[in-house]
């Protein structure tokens, strides 16, 4: 289990139950657990309406890494609906470097259960689901546990907390693709079908699981809604930056000195995050490049670090805020090992359902492979670039632009270093294979 970390820079909200044994549900309750859900439902005939105002209040923007206003996309499930509506739990998380989610099953799976309740009562749902990647199948332990516990109390199933309205909560694992974190994949993965997007329109607010509206969001954004309506939309919203309302759970990996999921306000320095929050750079070495939310997002340089960690400086920089992992590479990285690394990663998950992704991931990594061992020309570099522009809003999902954005980055931001090993600066001979490089089945 990964070890709890710490730094005075911090503002726990959505962590600050963390290592506090809250998994436990009197503990939960003990730290003001389920009163947010109770005070929604004492709002009465106004319950739906002062949920999603204060959510919008709030400035809250999805988690997962899209950064779409949660209250909005509440407000966008039609009040009346011939079919059942759902709420649906993104716990897929399977963006490389990202590991947030899981220390909020780990640590406050009951603030999961409860914010699911409560974006239930906004749409008016009755039926919720938490779906967890299959590698956090022993999570799962843990969040059936605080379902039952909470159905033990009462507080889910008929007649919830005495408001009239019946919410149940059903958990489910995927089996492991990364492609089923996109939210129309991920219905379709839970409806028991191949995991592969849909087509969108309709979107899911209209026509969502089972073809009934449903609002998908993020687990980190689902646990922070009880935290936001116990202090208030308007008090969230301060402790970030404009349209970038409250704080992140940022997940700091790599050659840092503490590496560890910090929660820190949105718009906090990276350069910060990095140098006070995790330490710095691991060993005294020099910092290269940083990949700032996750695989899929273009790296940033060692000059390039000056920027704020909210959707909009990181969107002006060229970059993504993303899943919130931010990976830290040192001087000694190689950064054609870790692009050859990054597009073996989305090669291998490419559903390959459309041509650019499945066949565009596929020649970029075999180019790059080429160039990694020392066989590779200028043209190589070239193409790779190519390939990857003529993906980019192509592919019948994000996952296609997700391989192509970070190989452009590589390739624009480091092209001498591919250069370097085709002109045998790094090889003559293969230094190793792909398959021995990126693990067998990649
Ligand atoms: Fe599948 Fe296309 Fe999405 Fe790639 S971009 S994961 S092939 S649907």
């Amino acid at each position: 289990m990964p070890t709890l970390v710490s730094h005075p820079d911090e503002v726990k909200v959505v962590s600050r139950r963390f290592g506090m044994g809250a998994a436990n549900i009197d503990k939960y309750i003990e730290l003001d657990g389920y009163k947010a859900v109770q005070q929604a439902i004492a709002q009465g005939p106004e319950m739906s309406n002062w949920i999603i105002n204060t959510m919008k209040a709030s400035g809250l923007r999805g988690r997962g890494g899209a950064g779409f206003p949660t209250g909005m996309k509440w407000s966008f499930v039609p009040k009346q609906s011939e079919k059942p509506k759902y709420v649906l739990v993104n716990g897929d998380e399977s963006e490389p470097g990202t590991c947030k989610d899981h220390v909020i099953f780990l640590h406050d799976p009951h603030a999961v259960i409860e914010g699911t309740m409560i974006a239930g009562l906004a749409i008016g749902s009755k039926l919720g689901f938490i779906y967890l990647r299959g590698e956090y199948r022993y999570l799962l332990k843990i969040v059936e546990k605080a379902v039952a516990d909470a159905y033990a109390k009462g507080f889910l199933g008929k007649n919830i907390f005495g408001s009239g309205v019946d919410f149940d909560v059903i958990t489910q694992t995927g089996a492991g693709a990364y492609e089923v974190g996109e939210e129309s994949a991920l219905m379709e993965s839970l409806e028991g079908k191949r995991g592969v997007p849909r087509i969108k329109p309709p979107f899911p607010a209209v026509v969502g699981l089972y073809g009934g509206p449903t609002v998908i969001n993020n687990a980190e954004t689902i646990a922070n809604a009880p935290h936001i309506l116990l202090m208030g939309g308007e008090d969230y919203a301060k402790l970030g930056t404009e349209r970038n309302g409250g704080t992140r759970l940022f997940g700091i990996s790599g050659h840092v000195e503490r590496p560890g999921v910090y929660e820190l306000p949105m718009g906090y320095s990276l350069r910060k995050a990095i140098y006070d929050v995790a330490g710095g750079i691991k060993d005294g070495k020099k910092l290269k490049a940083v990949v700032p939310g996750g695989a899929s997002c273009p790296v940033l340089t060692a000059d390039e670090i000056d920027v704020g960690l909210d959707f909009d400086q990181m969107g002006k920089a060229g970059t993504m805020l993303g899943s919130g992992g931010i990976v830290v590479l040192d001087e000694t990285v190689s950064i054609v090992e870790f692009a050859l690394r990054t597009i073996a990663f989305y090669q291998h998950e490419s559903c390959g359902w459309c041509i650019p992704c499945r066949e565009g991931t596929d020649w970029i990594k075999k180019t790059m492979t080429r160039v990694y061992n020392g066989g590779g020309t200028r043209k190589d570099v070239d193409n790779i670039q190519y390939l990857a522009d003529n993906m980019m809003g192509r592919t019948f999902c994000p996952l296609g632009d997700a391989a192509a954005m970070p190989t452009l980055g590589f390739v624009k931001k480091f092209r001498k270093e591919f250069e370097d090993y085709i002109d045998g600066h790094k090889a003559g001979t293969p230094i190793i294979t792909v398959e021995q490089l990126v693990g067998a089945g990649h």
